[in-house]
């Protein structure tokens, strides 16, 4: 099974596929090939058109319509799935919030949970407050239930020292990926405390980007009136003093 395909498809610059069929070859030779992803944003699933050319392989898409027929869930956001691997199962909880239809993975074997681009170190992206606050309080109380070795998410954007990373590549002195089963408990007060357009908690950078652009397109636009009615008053002022003159 393989969770996320990555941002990179162009086989040259990221031999994704090639390098899963090694794996594969090595560990589990003539076994299916399962691939799910934490949510649809193109950074998660730029590599599956690599993935899809393996022969005995399962890509399934990463919209709603697409996920909730492929668990056969009825209740959408308060149900939750299995897969069985051969008597290793992997949980998948829906987790809406950052997209209509992220969804996390817990791996009973490690107790690792994949918790994708709802939890990670760096900034949260929160296109749905309510969803997200909601999915947190599901999260942390599967995570009463469940032991969590560490959760890995999507990215990495910290440095050691607690800055965030925006929009480079460069990353020095990054910070290792995981955070704890503490971090998953203590997701639904950070959500709780967002502002639902732009704000800190702790090392986290809670954000709506549609809000934050919507706002600066209000602000030029308020800018570009306010532009246009200094030239006016400038020019009626101008022909007033023309007339005088
Ligand atoms: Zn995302
Ligand atoms: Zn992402």
């Amino acid at each position: 099974m393989l969770i996320d395909a990555g941002d990179v498809e162009d086989p040259a610059q990221m031999p994704l596929a090639r390098t899963v069929e090694g794996i594969l070859a090595r560990t589990a030779p003539g076994l299916p090939l399962l691939v799910l992803h934490t949510h649809g944003h193109f950074d998660h699933r730029a590599g599956d058109g690599q993935i899809a050319g393996l022969g005995n392989v399962e890509v399934v898409p990463s919209d709603l319509a697409s996920i909730t027929r492929y668990f056969g869930w009825k209740i959408w956001p308060d149900s939750q799935g299995q897969i069985d691997l051969g008597g290793r199962i992997v949980d998948v909880l829906p987790t809406p919030g950052h997209h209509e239809a992220h969804l996390v993975f817990y791996d009973r074997q490690t107790q690792l949970l994949f918790s994708g681009d709802m939890l990670l170190p760096g900034r949260l992206l929160i296109a749905d407050t309510a969803a997200d606050l909601a999915s947190a309080r599901r999260l942390a109380s599967f995570g009463q239930s469940h032991p969590i070795t560490y959760a890995l998410g999507g990215h990495i954007e910290l440095d050691r020292a607690g800055t965030t990373f925006l929009g480079v590549n460069y990353h020095p002195d990054e910070r290792p990926l995981q955070l704890t089963a503490k971090d998953v408990a203590d997701l639904p007060s950070a959500i709780a405390d967002f502002n639902g357009i732009y704000s800190r908690h702790g090392d986290y950078l809670m954000i709506n980007q549609n809000r934050v652009l919507t706002l600066y397109a209000a602000c030029a636009l308020l800018a570009l009136a306010l532009i246009g009615w200094g030239i006016g008053r400038w020019w009626r002022r101008r022909k007033l003093n023309k007339s005088r003159g």
